[in-house]
């Protein structure tokens, strides 16, 4: 058979790698820094007696009102001014659509999550990364002045940053917005583990060219309900209505949100546990010495060390999943270690353990 796939495909799209899913025969799952923790039983019997009583022949709500509504009364964020997405891929998604044009200039700043510069080049726009410092700090004058030499259309800060868990400071963000022209996305993802109060999402009521991403699939566990959002200006988020599809939010999506959204308080009491142990694997990373060990805001922990190979072998040997990434320029295996059950945290600690041994 003919291979058509030069021929027909977008040139962006064809250098495109495939998004690696994840191999499913893992016991201890810590790569994607999801929670560890489910839906709760009295939660998931509410939603199934929901969907009893909703019709599947019929279309969803498309602007998932009641969703909406939830989010406005959690962010303080007016419902006109939230549009809703399946995950916040889905959103960076319609950010090209509505924004990116062929040529366009996207910056990001590095390392920090990858779907920003494939959905920018996706959508034909220029990705450009700006890096951090040594100590992973951002390098605001160089972001600031990669826009402005570049004409930036789009700058993407992500706070706290996946994968090294630090903070994009407010004063920071404010400075980006007042010295460029560039429409700045906030991704706060995981803007829970530090603490709800500490978003910058109230900005956008101020700031004609600010949107915050936000997310129900890390904090509130709903990351196999895919539901993500996006604050922003009204006249913003109306020219992104325009690009979403009329039903993106399908009914057990909205269902299961709303409830989530309901219950936030028993959801997001989940979170102190999770940032107990946080705190309690940073330390025993921190005295195990296996290298540079980074402070974080989010659910996991960034590493870098000379005992990777090690540290991988030992994983696998208990079937842990974590994520690495490539060595860095001195040589050192980057590690992002999602944090788990205590039971989970227990078993990477043995593994990291016996590799150093
Ligand atoms: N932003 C960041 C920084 C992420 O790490 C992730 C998920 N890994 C997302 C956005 C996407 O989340 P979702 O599509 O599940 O809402």
């Amino acid at each position: 058979m003919m291979d058509y796939t030069a021929k027909l495909t977008r040139p962006c799209v064809r250098v495109l790698e495939a998004y690696q899913v994840v191999p499913p025969n893992y016991k201890i799952i810590l790569n994607a820094n999801e929670n560890p923790y489910d839906f709760p039983d009295a939660l998931k019997k509410a939603f199934c007696e929901r969907m009893m009583a909703t019709t599947f022949n019929r279309y969803p709500d498309p602007t998932a009102a009641a969703v909406r509504e939830e989010l406005a009364a959690y962010t303080g964020v007016a419902a006109d001014q939230i549009v809703v997405g399946c995950g916040s891929d889905e959103i960076m998604a319609m950010l090209g659509q509505t924004f990116i044009a062929p040529g366009d200039v996207v910056i990001g700043h590095a390392p920090s999550f990858s779907m920003y510069e494939i959905w920018s080049v996706i959508a034909g726009g220029r990705f450009l990364w700006v890096p951090d410092n040594a100590a992973y700090h951002h390098n605001v004058e160089g972001i600031i002045n990669t826009a402005k030499e570049n004409n930036a259309k789009l700058i993407y800060l992500c706070s706290p940053n996946n994968p090294t868990g630090g903070l994009f400071p407010r004063h920071d963000v404010i400075q980006i917005l007042e010295e460029t022209d560039a429409l700045v996305v906030l991704d706060e993802a995981y803007i829970e583990f530090k603490s709800p109060e500490d978003s910058l999402a109230r900005l956008v009521d101020s700031y004609g060219n600010l949107l915050v991403m936000r997310t129900l699939s890390k904090a509130f566990g709903l990351a196999g309900v895919r539901c993500g959002y996006c604050l922003g200006p009204k006249p913003l988020i109306d020219m992104i209505s325009k690009v979403k599809s009329p039903y993106n939010l399908n009914k057990l999506t909205q269902e299961a949100a709303l409830i989530g959204l309901q219950n936030r308080d028993r959801l997001l009491a989940r979170v102190k546990t999770l940032n107990a142990e946080r705190h309690r694997v940073y330390r025993a990373l921190l005295a195990f010495d296996l290298g540079r060990v980074f402070p974080t805001a989010a659910n996991f922990i960034y590493f870098e060390t000379p005992r990777g190979a090690a540290i991988e072998k030992a994983m696998r040997a208990r079937s842990i999943l974590v994520k690495t990434f490539g060595a860095t320029g001195g040589g050192l295996t980057p590690f992002r270690l999602t944090i788990g059950a205590p039971e989970e945290n227990d078993a990477v600690l043995d593994a990291i353990a016996e590799a150093l041994q």
